[in-house]
């Protein structure tokens, strides 16, 4: 009797021998596994951090991208990489010379994985060296920069995505689905808790220079995306208050905690706290006239967890980072639009209300949006 593992031992064992790479072969579907012959996403990491090593060891498991490149300012993690990925010495670059990018034809994509601050100027260049670009979040610390960043790489023909993984978060779609088809009935209410507390005071997330702001930049802007993506809707006013209960490590610019509120034209509100002084906070609660569904984990590196009001939701745990840059092939390849954008547009509206909260922190009042 022939089991999975035979088959799937044989298939290894004929790919091995006719020496196709084993980036070329799919993960499980359906217990299925199909060798993948169609394009390959070839893509080069900037920033070799810790979520730039995360997502590289992700991409052992694509089938439609590869870890092709590196920009780095740092030698000897070039060396490291270059060892672990085998990556050529013709595809290394550090800042000063990654414009040098437009004469290399075998890589299609720059991810930039830098401190938030630094995205605008990189994904310029990139674009400008002709390649695809994704930034990522947030795209960067301001709306005008972000507008800059799209108008870059529109005016070079290039695609710009960011790295928004939960758009691609089989639970989550699970309930935009549900919300879609009206399983949830109107919806009324979104609630996004975000935060952890964070450590080394020096880090450049409390750099304002670096960071562009505090927890907001960098946690918040999960319930920002999430009360949108969850809704369906973009919102149409924001109010936000600020609390600091440690001047000394959240500098002036660089926010402690946030609560804000957001209303939405179908009539939903939504209630959302963004902190880096507590842990325990990565909760997604929607709320609507036949239903309910909630997300707890909701955006971390999975398992993702949830229930609603129907029952548990059982979709299968994936790595985020995988299946993100698989399904990011496809868009820049294939031109595959996904369920939930993940393009420079749909990044600008997540900054626009950024702006917007700063502003309403500041003047304490109702602030408009037009997204
Ligand atoms: P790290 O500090 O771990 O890594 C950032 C890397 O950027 C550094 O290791 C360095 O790499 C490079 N770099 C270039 N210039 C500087 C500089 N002036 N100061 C510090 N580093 C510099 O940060 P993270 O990897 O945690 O975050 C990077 C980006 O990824 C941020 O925008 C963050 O918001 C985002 N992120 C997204 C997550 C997600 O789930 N989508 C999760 C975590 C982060 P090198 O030495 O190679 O030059």
């Amino acid at each position: 009797m022939h089991t999975r593992r035979d088959f799937i031992q044989k298939l290894t064992g004929s790919l091995i021998a006719l020496q196709i790479s084993p980036a070329l072969v799919t993960a499980g579907c359906n217990n299925i596994i199909v060798p993948y012959d169609g394009p390959l996403l070839r893509v080069a990491i900037m920033g070799l951090g810790s979520y730039g090593t995360r997502v590289a060891e992700a991409m052992k498991d694509c089938k439609k991208a590869k870890l092709v490149g590196v920009i780095s300012g740092t030698p000897s993690k070039i060396k490291d990489w270059q060892a672990k990925y085998n990556i050529p010495e013709k595809n290394c670059y550090n800042y000063e010379n990654f414009d040098q990018l437009k004469n290399n034809p075998d890589i299609d994509v720059v991810y930039v994985i830098t401190p938030n601050a630094l995205h605008k100027d990189q994904v310029i260049r990139v674009a400008k060296a002709g390649k695809h670009v994704i930034s990522e979040k947030p795209m960067s610390i301001n709306a005008k920069d972000g507008q800059e960043m799209i108008d870059a790489c529109k005016k070079a023909h290039v695609k710009l995505l960011v790295g928004y993984r939960m758009h691609f978060e089989p639970k989550t779609l699970e309930i935009i689905r549900m919300r879609k088809a009206g399983e949830l009935g109107k919806v009324l209410f979104f609630q996004g808790l975000c935060g952890f507390t964070i450590g080394d005071p020096t880090q450049w997330r409390l750099n304002k220079q670096l960071s562009g702001g505090g927890s907001m930049m960098d946690i918040g802007i999960y319930a920002i995306n999430g009360a949108r993506y969850m809704i369906g809707e973009d919102p149409i006013w924001v109010t936000a208050q600020e609390t600091k209960n440690n001047p000394e490590k959240f500098k002036e610019g660089v926010d402690e905690t946030i609560q804000f509120q957001f209303g939405f034209p179908g009539g939903a509100v939504a209630s959302c706290l963004s902190t880096y002084s507590m842990n325990n906070l990565d909760r997604f609660f929607l709320n609507g006239e036949k239903g309910y569904a909630e997300l707890y984990p909701s955006t971390g590196y999975g398992p993702i967890q949830g229930r609603t009001s129907k029952g548990e939701l059982t979709q299968p745990h994936v790595t985020h980072q995988t299946v993100q840059m698989d399904e990011m092939a496809g868009i820049i390849l294939e031109g595959k639009q996904p369920v939930v954008p993940v393009d420079g547009e749909e990044a600008l509206k997540d900054l626009k209300i950024i702006d917007a909260i700063y502003e309403a922190v500041k003047t304490g009042k109702k602030v408009d949006l037009k997204l």
